[in-house]
């Protein structure tokens, strides 16, 4: 058949290929998400084994042996996961080093049982409305953990030493790597000596008045500068290597600012770990998706999923029943990849019949 004709013929038909598609996807559940990135590690062969069935196509590897077992079970493994470097522990407010000391128990006894110490830790944390570096919901929340001031790592000095570390070990064949927890503790901004100066000179450069607009248009622009820097680095020294990163934590009042960054999978959360009403998870869904390449073109914005199965945590809690609903919401709102944390989630008992349901393969490879 002429290649012309085969090629029109074929577009006739797509109206009605596509409209029975869709119409029978919907009804038998057969719309899937085609590629599902996992922020876990395959340590074993079960694991392994369950990660795949459930269709996890992406997973961070730590060692050889998880590397060999992504492989085995046609995963693509991804080596490893940085977070940020920095001469010292960013600086917050006043009242924010309060919330940050109380929500981390910095007062508690060193020595005290580890469990005894969680449950003092989960009961604040509800008490204040933490959101683990989510969404904030009260004027003021921070990260639990300090975050280095990245933003001070002049030249990169440190940056450049702990990849180079991370970088050393990888073995031939890995896809890329990971990047996480870039942000600020307080998720708008470091008030070391050293940010403020560079801020005044951003003022000054730019002829800006000092005002909650000029602070966050500077934070901004130094969080995706060093993002950025990030994976030139790692492409300087790995050019074929793909970069997939989770933005977090939130960076205050403007969400979604991922696009702005040239990694090649940006995961941007379109549900956190404490549930979101469908409307947002949707919106956010078409936001992730339909805006990954308005900065760089060969980005892909992947749906982030946040997920905690433990009903006695202040991290939130969902029911496969939950995970479902929000699934369901991420398909029809057009999102066809996933990612997932915390990766353990998906091969535990309910949870990974859900995934398999919406990710897996007839038959895992
Ligand atoms: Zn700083």
């Amino acid at each position: 058949m002429p290649k012309l004709f085969a090629a029109l013929l074929f577009a006739g038909m797509l109206p009605f290929i596509a409209g029975c598609r869709s119409a029978e996807a919907a009804s038998s559940g057969e719309v899937k998400f085609r590629r599902f990135f996992c922020w876990g590690v395959p340590n074993t062969e079960a694991n392994a084994r369950k990660y795949a069935e459930a269709g996890v196509t992406d997973i961070e590897v730590k060692n050889r042996k998880q590397f060999d077992l992504a492989r085995k079970y046609g995963m693509t493994p991804y080596w490893k996961c940085f977070t940020p470097a920095g001469p010292y522990p960013q600086v917050v407010t006043p009242e924010e080093e309060k919330y940050f000391a109380y929500i981390s128990g910095r007062d508690l006894d060193p020595k005290m049982p580890k469990a005894e110490r969680l449950k003092i830790l989960h009961r604040r944390r509800i008490e204040k409305q933490h959101r683990y570096g989510g969404e904030q919901v009260v004027e003021v929340d921070t990260q639990s953990k300090p975050i280095p001031c990245f933003v001070s790592d002049d030249g990169l000095r440190l940056t450049r030493e702990k990849l180079d570390k991370l970088m050393k070990d990888a073995p031939e064949g890995v896809a890329g790597m990971f990047l996480d927890f870039i942000g600020y503790t307080n998720h708008h901004g470091c008030f070391c000596e050293k940010c403020l100066a560079k801020y005044r000179k951003f003022l000054a450069g730019k002829k800006l008045a000092d005002t909650p607009e000029s602070k966050k248009l500077f934070y901004r622009e130094k969080l995706v500068d060093y993002y950025n820097a990030v994976i030139t680095y790692i492409k300087s020294k790995h050019p074929a290597w793909k970069i997939a990163l989770h933005i977090y934590p939130d960076f205050r009042d403007d969400h979604l600012y991922g696009n702005r960054i040239k990694a090649d999978y940006c995961h941007q959360t379109v549900a956190w770990y404490f549930k979101w009403e469908e409307p947002k998870i949707r919106k956010y869904t078409k936001s992730v998706v339909g805006h990954a390449k308005d900065f760089y073109p060969h980005a892909e914005g992947i749906p982030f999923l946040g997920l905690s199965t433990d009903e006695s945590s202040s991290l939130g809690y969902k029911t496969p029943a939950d995970v479902e609903r929000e699934l369901k919401i991420i398909l029809s709102a057009g999102g066809r990849t996933l990612s997932v944390c915390s990766g353990s989630a998906i091969i535990e008992p309910g949870y990974h019949e859900v995934f398999r349901k919406y990710c897996g393969k007839a038959s895992p490879r």
